[in-house]
């Protein structure tokens, strides 16, 4: 390593203690070499000036030359702006700000000549441009003229002078030090073979490019490399595992499992069920210990493979448990599982915390001995009281509910750690799962039973309750029921606790024929339980609730979702209580109820849910439109990721074209020890160093 590189960014000409401080605490920018990978995140072509007569509110960045005729302050509270009315003497433009405006006044003078970069838009038959970048003309150099780089900068940033031109700056004395390359970063042969561009001229184009084509490789070569990384880590990770952990075997298929298939099966198994059990019979019969990821939207019949699977176990003599994320979800799976095996000698079990005394000891002991073959249950299984003869395979069911830290614990219920799969209804778009569950093989349920009515979603201004409640009657007096769904994001907002007991009443007073029943968060556990049951037995027609009812819960007769405030709640979560509906034979509906106001995001996800019923899409529009840190699920997934430059929506087919690349080097090089890999293995040692969240999944 050169010097200069790690060295502290406050010696940098331009920086100092100061400002070092603010780049350290905003962007974890210690050294000129973090300062040299933070990118701009936008270029502006600069090598042109519009004129004001071409614009037409359709183009993307411009810049303009021209001068401030007059300012003009408009609106009120939040619509309070400064107008710069600008012309270039072929048309005037108006230029907006909606803060600062007295620190632009002072700023900006009438009559200088300007170089004004921006987006146009038409308002009123206008063009504007709303928060451009303004710099004086006599600034901006012919010779940097070109691709201008631009980079985000934080409001304390601002304060402290470190806006995008002093990054630019800045950026520039770092380049400025560069005499000779820098050590590559992969290895030669990955280079030459795909036609990467070095790794310096990558660093020198992202930042200053020399043309657009030269930008366009810069970018690829740093995207591939950052993907590259991500997976050759998690491939690396998975290949450690498969080494560590042998798997038991379970080598054939019985008469436990064939008895059910012949005598007990209520229906025909759709191909993409047949198609998984297929993976996954392979996976336990491989001597590798399997991890799997099973997605299926909701209703989609996973509970059935679950329990095929199980059923393989047990003809090979292992116990299978199974764990959902709450009572209520465990108590039906524990019902459906038994109903399902009426008739056959297979021993299946309820553990849950309410289970306690007797009839608990009995269950243990059956554990121990190997009489129960089958334990359904909560996270009372995976208590350390709980002990197994021989425990061969785990189900977990609807898995964000569950940390890596409890999946962990499970490993230890035998001498090898049992096979493990994973159920989830949160579907996760595939290129995301591969980065985030990388040492989890995905398999996917990717269609419904036959002759379910697609749920016809509509959208309803709360204003016209009264021809809801009209639909909804007639619902009800057909036999149906009806949930009923309040926003509460965190358990403890006052507001909308009183927003779902106001609605509730309004309900009851609106139904008076009807039996209510409510439920949310803040209630005992046993009390909520009590509550679901009357909506599950079919007292209670309506159940006003929270979003407590989002996971799992199957009540075929219910078919009215209608979801309030809809405008708070996120696509995933849409979507997946609009899967709470739709599970019986009837045509199910949902109903987004929405103020009259929405923005735009609001908008999409409405006109989204309304169009489709498929969680795939649904999940990657909610991917595009939140960005993939907020996912449902990707907190706890132990695998966060930063990625720099590659964008997991965009470079999905480059993801996976460079998964391929790492699985190649991995394969030939299992041991590390091929001197033509050296400088990958280093370099993926380095970065485990410096990433917490990579060290943490090794
Ligand atoms: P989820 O994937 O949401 O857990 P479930 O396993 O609860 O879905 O299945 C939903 C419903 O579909 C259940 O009532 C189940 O009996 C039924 N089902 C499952 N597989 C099939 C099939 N192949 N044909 C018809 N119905 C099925
Ligand atoms: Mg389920």
């Amino acid at each position: 390593m050169i010097d200069w590189v790690a060295s502290d960014i406050k010696f940098l000409p331009g920086v100092g203690p100061q400002r070092a401080a603010v780049l350290n605490k905003e962007l974890d920018i210690y050294t000129q070499h973090d300062l040299l990978y933070y990118f701009p995140y936008k270029y502006v072509d600069r090598s042109r000036i519009y004129s004001i007569r071409e614009l037409d509110g359709t183009m993307p960045y411009i810049q303009l030359k021209g001068q401030i005729l007059s300012f003009e302050e408009a609106g009120e509270g939040r619509q309070r702006r400064l107008i710069a009315h600008f012309s270039d003497g072929t048309g005037v433009v108006d230029l907006v700000w909606f803060q600062g405006i007295k620190y632009l006044l002072g700023k900006y003078k009438i009559r200088q000549e300007y170089i004004v970069f921006g987006r146009p838009a038409m308002f009123n038959g206008r063009v504007n441009i709303a928060h451009p970048d303004i710099d004086l003309a006599t600034d901006v150099q012919m010779s940097s003229m070109g691709l201008q780089p631009y980079y985000n900068t934080t409001e304390k940033m601002k304060r402290s002078f470190l806006n995008s031109q002093m990054i630019v700056k800045l950026m520039n004395n770092v380049i400025k030090q560069i005499k000779e390359p820098l050590p590559e970063t992969l290895s030669p042969a990955i280079v030459s073979e795909y036609h990467l561009m070095s790794l310096t001229d990558a660093l020198l184009n992202i930042h200053f490019p020399g043309n657009a084509e030269l930008l366009r490789k810069a970018q690829y070569r740093l995207k591939f490399e950052e993907l590259f990384y991500v997976q050759l880590n998690i491939l690396r990770y998975a290949r450690d595992r498969q080494r560590k952990y042998r798997g038991y075997v379970f080598s054939r298929v019985g008469d436990i499992f064939n008895t059910f298939y012949a005598r007990n099966l209520p229906f025909q198994l759709t191909s993409a069920q047949k198609r998984v059990l297929k993976e996954i019979r392979r996976d336990v019969g491989s001597g590798r210990q399997m991890n799997r990821l099973l997605q299926g939207d909701v209703g989609s019949g996973k509970t059935l493979v679950a329990l095929m699977s199980m059923l393989i176990a047990l003809d090979n003599g292992y116990q299978a448990c199974m764990m959902a994320p709450t009572e209520i979800l465990a108590n039906q799976h524990y019902e459906t599982i038994r109903e399902l095996l009426c008739g056959m000698d297979v021993r299946v079990e309820l553990l849950t915390g309410s289970i306690k005394g007797k009839r608990r000891e009995g269950i243990l002991q059956g554990l121990l001995s190997g009489d129960v073959q089958i334990l359904i249950g909560t996270h009372a299984v995976i208590e350390d009281t709980v002990n197994f003869a021989s425990l061969g395979l785990v189900v977990i069911d609807e898995q964000h509910r569950f940390g890596v830290a409890q999946r962990a614990r499970l490993w230890t219920k035998n001498v090898q750690p049992p096979h493990v799969l994973v159920m989830t209804a949160t579907p996760i778009p595939r290129t995301l799962a591969m980065t985030l569950y990388g040492d989890l093989d995905v398999s996917v349920i990717d269609e419904l039973p036959p002759g379910r009515k697609p749920i016809a979603t509509l959208h309803q201004f709360d204003n016209n309750r009264a021809s809801l409640y009209r639909s909804v009657r007639k619902q009800i007096a057909e036999g149906r029921q009806v949930y009923i769904v309040y926003p509460l994001i965190k358990e403890s907002e006052k507001i909308d606790l009183k927003n779902l007991e106001e609605g509730y009443l309004h309900v009851c007073e609106a139904f008076p024929d009807c039996t209510v029943c409510k439920v949310h968060g803040q209630m005992k556990p046993a009390e909520k339980d009590e509550q679901m049951q009357r909506f599950v037995s079919g007292e209670a027609q309506i159940m006003v609730a929270t979003t407590v009812i989002e996971v799992g819960v199957n009540v075929p007769n219910a078919s009215v979702m209608i979801i309030e405030n809809a405008e708070r709640f996120g696509l995933s979560q849409l979507h997946q209580l609009r899967g709470r509906v739709g599970r019986g034979a009837d045509q199910s509906y949902c109903i987004l109820v929405t103020g009259y106001k929405l923005s735009e995001d609001t908008r999409k996800r409405i006109e989204i849910m309304v169009r489709t019923n498929d969680g795939f899409e649904i999940a990657e529009a909610d991917l595009k439109l939140r960005g993939p840190g907020d996912l449902e699920g990707t907190q706890q997934s132990g695998v966060a990721f930063d990625l720099k430059i590659a964008d997991i929506v965009r470079d999905g087919q480059l993801l996976q074209y460079v998964r391929g690349v790492a699985q190649q080097l991995v394969d030939a090089d299992p041991n590390g020890v091929d001197p033509e890999n050296e400088i990958v293995w280093k370099q993926l040692q380095a970065l485990c160093k410096t990433n917490v969240n990579w060290a943490a999944i090794s």
